[in-house]
């Protein structure tokens, strides 16, 4: 199954990606990490993206429809994989859709994730990562059940990302209106759409997902 979790920053795509990866076996696949990735290596993808993911802007449509479609053809992916942060623009949805058709591959669903902006500066500004395992946390509404202590593999190495501040959360929320929500309209003529409320608690978003995809 292959499946589009669409939302902007601080929806919670991530972290349900996590667990559906968890509960279905499937295998998350973020562009954001990828070029976060990119840049750290400080390959020649990462020094074309560092600057404009600095600035809360969207990489070139070419940069990444390149990342994605090198990666959905590795072996990990076959039996399934959730799109996280990608398609971000019409461009890129229509080169997926090239590309699946290319590959023989199927697009089964896209989750929409409706959430208010507002409380998603607060969300994203709060968020931390444990270094070692990716375990997604934040400071109010997810923290780890020992103070200072990754609950999945007990690290002690919390991460913020550096694009994690209110003015770039307001640069990627003005991407993300002007240039990926007409994606709504887009996987909603194809009948794949579906919607759930990203506002109610973590779990819930869960059960919600897991329901659509049983
Ligand atoms: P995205 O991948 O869409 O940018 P994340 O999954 O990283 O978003 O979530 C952003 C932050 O909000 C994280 O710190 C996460 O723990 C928290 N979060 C995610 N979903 C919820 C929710 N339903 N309610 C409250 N906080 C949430
Ligand atoms: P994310 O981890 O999804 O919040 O993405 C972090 C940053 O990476 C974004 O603000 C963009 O600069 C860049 N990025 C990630 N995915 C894409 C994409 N599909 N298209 C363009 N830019 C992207």
């Amino acid at each position: 199954m292959n499946i589009i979790l669409l939302g902007p920053p601080g929806a919670g795509k991530g972290t349900q990606a996590k667990r559906i990866e968890e509960a279905k076996g499937l295998v998350q696949l973020s562009t954001g990490d990828m070029l976060r990735a990119a840049v750290a290596a400080g390959s020649e993808v990462g020094m074309k993206a560092k600057e404009v993911m600095a600035a809360g802007g969207l990489v070139s449509d070419e940069l990444v429809i390149g990342i994605i479609s090198d990666r959905i053809d590795e072996d990990d992916v076959q039996d399934g994989f959730i799109l996280d942060g990608f398609p971000r623009t019409v461009a890129q949805a229509e080169a997926l859709d090239v590309l699946l058709k290319e590959k023989s591959k199927n697009l089964d669903v896209v989750i929409e994730m409706q959430v208010e902006d507002d409380p998603l500066i607060k969300r994203i500004t709060g968020r931390s990562t444990c270094g070692s395992c990716g375990e997604g946390y934040h400071d109010e509404f997810k923290k780890p059940a020992v103070e200072g202590k990754c609950d999945k593999c007990g690290a002690n190495d919390f991460q913020r990302r550096a694009d994690d501040n209110e003015e770039t959360v307001r640069s990627r929320l003005v991407a993300y209106h002007e240039q990926t929500a007409p994606l709504v309209d887009y996987y909603g003529k194809t009948g794949k759409l579906k919607s759930i409320d990203g506002m109610v608690a973590i779990d819930d978003v869960t059960a919600a997902m897991l329901d659509i995809l049983s």
